[in-house]
């Protein structure tokens, strides 16, 4: 494994919500992608509490809450190229494009073979 527990920590400090609240196959995917991209994620945000996901702004349904989600940071082209390659390499049909991150999820009540970019 890539990934240390501690990654997938919600970021709001007063929860304890972390890689235990992280749905597996999401971990086990992103795993094997990092391994397939050959380049670091780094992982910008995770499973999120309720409190901690509304002061991030992110939507009330979001994948986040569930564990679904991961964020990874990314502003190199290239790298943002390897990351998404490897991601629908592994299985991964919803990712979302955004100047800093890349978010990518295994959300099944939302539409699947998405790609997304900020702001639609
Ligand atoms: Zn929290």
């Amino acid at each position: 494994m890539y990934f240390t527990a501690k990654e997938f920590a919600c970021k709001c400090g007063g929860c304890n919500m972390g890689l235990a609240a992280m749905d597996e196959k999401v971990v086990q995917k992103l795993d094997l992608a990092r391994s397939i991209a050959k380049v670091p994620f780094a992982v910008r945000s995770a499973v999120r509490c309720p409190t901690h996901n509304v002061s991030v702004g992110g939507i009330e349904n979001s994948a986040h809450l569930t564990g679904n989600a991961v964020d990874i940071a990314c502003t190199s082209s290239n790298k943002r190229f390897l990351i998404i390659e490897s991601l629908i390499r592994v299985g991964f049909n919803r990712i979302g494009v955004y100047d800093t991150f890349i978010h990518v999820d295994n959300d099944e009540t939302k539409p699947a073979r998405v790609l997304w970019i900020d702001g639609g």
